[in-house]
């Protein structure tokens, strides 16, 4: 039941969402969450909060949630204690891997659980079970970005802070509704435009920020390398880079120039479907009035070439200097609250804690973990999935993530599961992945009730604290993974108490955190790299040199290839899939809560005259199909989609919009393209 009532003491910790990372401070009575309010002093939201971080917390109350350990016979779920099912589960990965040998098991960390949670996740996928078969749903979201990133400028991370918003006089926004997915951010850098900040978005929607900005490209999706191409052909043709910096801070200039000289904004006008002039507009706004700080989110990534769009971003601030100073960098806007940590904690196949690569550090990581690991990249998630399709992969443990509803083609998803002989999910609530096809449910607290960090989304470590109890048969991640170790033969490698001690062994293996400590974190967050405990931390990357060999970033000319996902006369709407304001990804636990009385399900938003067209009006059932399955869902009229597209969020089961997703991948990192998918629209 939801407590009301005066607070008895309040607990500062972090919002349980975004990857904004606002702090909070939750009001407690008789052991129950009363209320949330915004931390009045954090550095990162200032005394604000959206919707879901003020109000959206009944969730852990609410009548669902998974108390007890279960294991599913005969197709009826029965009730165990936790010894049964740490042995049961034990015995199960054992026999598995000694059958088909250890790569035949996957672990997915979650974006939900803390720093050291995740960390003991990958640890326990390498050393106990002895696989790089370890991710995370960074996988799904800005994998792109950490592998562009890191290719051209060394880190895989935002450049810089939010608080360089404040400093910035141009803004760019691309690929990011960031009043309705980042909303303290957006709130932001809407007070930026009021006070005076140039602000260019693009996105094919006419978002809220698109009605600030400067210039609005509300380009055909998937274009967005011609336009950054374009805005970078202005500025080498009109002399607006900065030569110095490029001179001094890049490599790959004269390869670059040549290939930008062909990418006309007459050339990219007709394939954005935007117009030439505003082109030329943002191009001299961005290297003109600087400093220029970019943001971006899904919109990029989410795209076969989703890598390169980031790159393609990167060069216009490289080209202008826009980084390592304030007001400027590439920032990418994390989704969930930990996903920057998730990834950083190495649960990655190619990469151990600290993006520390599995290649070439193989033997450092030896050493401190004291045991024998596995050689080169394991499988990714869109991997594990293909593996498990064909057989070779015979288990998955996945942790806070409900894969099979948020995968693209579902139908393809379901195929793998049910391919596979032994599926655990650890959870709070019974969801799709685990209704479906779970052999065995671990319930986990959730980050109310629980110590740990989270990392934001400008590399912030902040402290979450236990505001409630955790209830009797629940545990924290890193606690089911520390059992499940012992009960496999490894208690050596897994001998922690408590989050503190596994914290002090991340510090031991990440040179950048060795600095931020819980005593020090009691004082606030504090942004990586932090190399000693007399540093104050990082706000702005790389003010003097990249991390690069030759210590120079990298301009990269990046063609453009369409993505094979086109509108044709069968299918002739392009569908676009994203998040809103109430709701939270896979709508786990924003639908346990009073939001889902202001918004109940997802909506198709279709442009007025294509809605005429099709015979629908808003609140009639749209039946949507594409070549990948078909759904139904309410219609919603929506000037501020451009015609021949549909835009619908992807947070309700009823609706279950990735029936319909592509299964294109980028061709990097095999990031799924949500983002295009087209699709017919009949009444229903
Ligand atoms: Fe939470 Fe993100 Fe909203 Fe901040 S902006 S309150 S972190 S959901």
């Amino acid at each position: 039941a939801i407590a009301f009532g005066v607070p008895e003491k309040t607990v500062r910790s972090v919002c349980a969402y975004c990857g904004v990372g606002c702090e909070i401070n939750a009001g407690v009575k008789d052991q129950k969450i009363v209320g949330i309010h915004p931390v009045q002093n954090a550095p990162v939201n200032k005394g604000h909060l959206c919707v879901k971080g003020r109000y959206a917390w009944e969730y852990v109350y609410a009548n669902d949630r998974i108390t007890q350990p279960m294991i599913r016979r005969q197709n009826q779920w029965e009730t165990v204690t936790w010894n049964q099912a740490i042995e049961f589960c034990a015995q199960k990965l054992k026999s598995i891997s000694q059958e088909h040998g250890p790569d035949s098991i996957g672990i997915i960390g979650s974006a939900r659980a803390t720093n050291e949670d995740n960390y003991c996740i990958q640890k326990f996928a390498r050393t106990v079970i002895g696989t790089n078969n370890v991710d995370n749903c960074a996988r799904v979201c800005h994998q792109p970005t950490a592998k562009a990133m890191s290719m051209v400028l060394g880190t895989g991370a935002a450049t810089n802070s939010f608080d360089d918003v404040d400093e910035a006089t141009t803004i760019l926004l691309a690929g990011a509704n960031t009043t309705g997915s980042h909303p303290v951010i957006g709130a932001r850098i809407k007070q930026a435009v009021l006070k005076g900040a140039n602000l260019i978005v693009i996105d094919p929607r006419k978002t809220e920020l698109a009605k600030y900005a400067t210039c609005h490209f509300q380009l055909k999706p998937g274009t967005n390398i011609p336009l950054f191409n374009a805005m970078a052909n202005v500025i080498v043709t009109e002399n607006l880079y900065d030569k110095a910096f490029v001179n001094n801070r890049t490599e790959g200039w004269e390869l670059f120039k040549n290939f930008i000289s062909e990418w006309t904004p007459e050339k990219a006008a007709k394939i954005c479907r935007i117009h030439p002039r505003l082109i030329r507009e943002a191009a001299r706004l961005f290297a003109k009035q600087s400093p220029s700080i970019c943001f971006h989110g899904l919109g990029l990534t989410e795209h076969t070439q989703g890598t390169e769009n980031v790159i393609a971003l990167v060069n216009l601030a490289l080209l202008t200097g826009n980084i390592g100073k304030p007001g400027t960098g590439i920032n990418p806007l994390r989704g969930q609250n930990n996903v920057q940590g998730a990834a950083a904690m190495g649960c990655d196949p190619s990469v151990f804690t600290g993006m520390a690569s599995v290649r070439t550090e193989r033997q450092r990581f030896e050493g401190i973990w004291k045991t024998t690991l596995t050689a080169g990249k394991g499988l990714n998630l869109p991997e594990m999935l293909e593996a498990a399709s064909s057989g070779r992969l015979k288990a998955m443990w996945i942790t806070g993530y409900d894969v099979f509803f948020t995968m693209p083609d579902a139908n393809h998803t379901k195929h793998a599961f049910e391919k596979l002989d032994f599926v655990i999910v650890q959870d709070m609530f019974m969801n799709e992945t685990a209704e479906k096809f779970a052999d065995v449910f671990l319930p986990c607290a959730s980050s109310f009730e629980r110590e740990g960090t989270f990392m934001n989304a400008e590399r912030r470590i902040q402290k979450v604290r236990k505001i409630i109890p955790v209830p009797p048969n629940v545990k924290p991640d890193w606690e089911i993974v520390c059992n499940m170790a012992v009960a496999m033969g490894r208690r050596e490698l897994f001998n922690f108490s408590t989050a503190q001690d596994i914290w002090n062994e991340i510090r031991s293996t990440w040179a950048a955190v060795y600095g931020i400590t819980y005593d020090r974190l009691e004082n606030g967050g504090i942004q990586w790299p932090c190399p000693t405990t007399r540093h104050h931390g990082t706000t702005i990357l790389h003010t003097e040199s990249f991390p690069r060999e030759g210590g120079k970033a990298k301009l990269s000319a990046i063609d453009f290839i369409p993505t094979p996902e086109q509108a044709t006369t069968e299918y002739p709407v392009i569908l676009v899939t994203g998040r809103e304001l109430y709701h939270f990804n896979a709508g786990t636990m924003t639908y346990r809560t009073a939001i889902k009385d202001i918004c109940h399900t997802d909506l198709l938003h279709v442009n007025p005259e294509d809605a005429a067209a099709f015979g629908l009006k808003d609140g009639d059932n749209a039946r949507v199909i594409s070549k990948y399955g078909e759904t139904i869902l309410p219609v919603y009229t929506d000037a501020a989609i451009r015609k021949g597209e549909a835009f619908s969020p992807f947070s309700n089961n009823l609706v279950f919009i990735n029936k319909l997703t592509s299964s294109l991948r980028d061709n990097y990192v095999q990031t799924p393209e949500y983002k295009i998918t087209a699709v017919r629209i009949e009444k229903a």
